[in-house]
């Protein structure tokens, strides 16, 4: 049959493939011992959920929920989306679940979906992993998350990064702020979108990377100067406990994050060769959320890290796998042991790669190599007839004829196969 057209993937997605995955799976295994040791444990909620749940959360009037939704009706008529994020998600669980029973730590990694205007490191679909500790009001429980996000970062080998802070107090400080800001920007014509952000939600501006509305933004008036004494008290202990375990940060008074449910503390990770645009990691305290989504009055906080930018940065684990080849040379009867040694080897924990198709022994050879095989098995008419094998060291072109009785010995003895 004849195909008219290739199909191609969607803009804004990406494939992923086995030697790619290698960095995203040891990054994830680390980021689940690391949780682990926090108490974290795992949460799995649907790609998609009811529109309002990310409307009521995220904030009508910020760019995620103005323009970056994939939203769509379902049969029946629902208005249904992607998630564009999860903690939203993550409340709406717990709270179906009958929640509230005090603390909670869940961690999650998944896509989320966002319509946005695709460009290096940003992409439709995208993978995020997070926490959220639930039922925690004490400012050491955000020293705990940013100093958890510190440690995976280290784990990750990442060395340069750098991690901003803010406190944007309240729902009360947050309101006199934003008359503050509304005052200040009143007289000052700023871009079109900020403009529009002026009137709908103010705070949006400060997250405005136009030139223009940069140079107005550094002259505005700062949001830890209208924190009330409970929220100046709660910053102040924050910074206080981060210092006394060390873990560095600036401080950063216009960083407001593009959500609105975001109270007191906040806090971005960014890479200094990525400037100071792209954060690769952001979170903070949500204290009213889990009341505004119908659940009691419960504080929280928690950060989502983004995957793709993270998996560019990192040098990922040192040993590669090698799996060990099995090269076939042809006759039924060598076909046949190859495929019961293949699974003796597999049954004692060794990765075989066994080829059944008659290739040459040099094209083999080939495929075994760009597998990243360091050693190939081969079995011949006369090493079947003696109950022996030759196995190739890749490396130097060595071979050795051992017995296939002592195979499993002999392999784990030059190990690392
Ligand atoms: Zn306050
Ligand atoms: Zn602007």
């Amino acid at each position: 049959m004849q195909v008219d057209m290739k199909i191609n993937r969607p803009r804004g997605t990406y494939d992923l493939f086995p030697e790619e995955l290698i960095k995203w799976q040891w990054a994830e295994r680390i980021a689940k011992e690391t949780f682990g040791e926090y108490g974290f444990s795992e949460v799995r909620t649907p790609i998609f959920e009811a529109t309002e749940l990310f409307s009521r959360s995220i904030g009508k009037f910020t760019d995620i929920v103005e323009k970056q939704m994939y939203t769509f009706r379902d049969k029946k008529g629902r208005s249904l989306t992607l998630r564009p994020e999860a903690t939203a998600s993550v409340i709406r669980a717990y709270l179906e679940k009958g929640g509230e029973q005090g603390s909670e730590r869940f961690y999650y990694l998944g896509p989320m979906f966002r319509y946005d205007r695709p460009q290096k490191g940003r992409f439709r679909q995208f993978y995020q992993i997070g926490v959220e500790l639930f039922g925690a009001a004490h400012p050491a429980a955000d020293c705990e998350i940013i100093f958890l996000l510190n440690d995976l970062f280290q784990k990750w080998k990442l060395k340069k990064f750098e991690i901003q802070l803010n406190s944007l107090g309240c729902a009360v400080c947050k309101e006199k702020y934003r008359k503050a800001l509304f005052d200040y920007l009143k007289g000052i014509s700023l871009c079109k979108e900020c403009e529009a952000r002026k009137q709908k939600n103010v705070l949006r501006v400060l997250d405005c990377k136009n030139p223009a509305c940069q140079s107005y933004i550094e002259k505005a008036p700062k949001v830890t100067d209208y924190l009330c004494d409970d929220c100046s008290l709660h910053f102040e202990k924050v910074k206080e406990y981060l210092n006394l375990l060390k873990v560095p940060y600036n401080l950063d008074s216009y960083l407001v994050r593009g959500l609105d449910y975001y109270t007191r503390t906040v806090f971005e990770v960014f890479l200094p060769e990525l400037g100071k645009e792209i954060a690769i990691a952001a979170g903070g305290r949500y204290d009213n959320l889990i009341e505004e989504l119908g659940g009691r009055k419960t504080p929280a906080i928690g950060f989502a890290v983004g995957l793709e930018r993270l998996i560019a940065n990192l040098d990922g684990p040192e040993k590669k796998k090698s799996p060990l080849y099995l090269a076939s040379l042809g006759e039924e009867k060598i076909l046949k042991e190859t495929m019961k040694l293949a699974q003796r080897l597999r049954r004692n924990k060794i990765q075989v790669i066994a080829n059944y198709e008659a290739r040459s022994l040099k094209s083999q050879l080939h495929q075994a190599d760009r597998l990243g095989s360091k050693f190939v098995l081969i079995i011949g008419p006369k090493e079947l007839e003696e109950g022996t094998a030759i196995l190739r060291d890749m490396k130097g072109s060595r071979q050795t004829v051992i017995k296939r009785e002592n195979l499993i010995e002999k392999i784990k003895e030059v190990g690392k196969v």
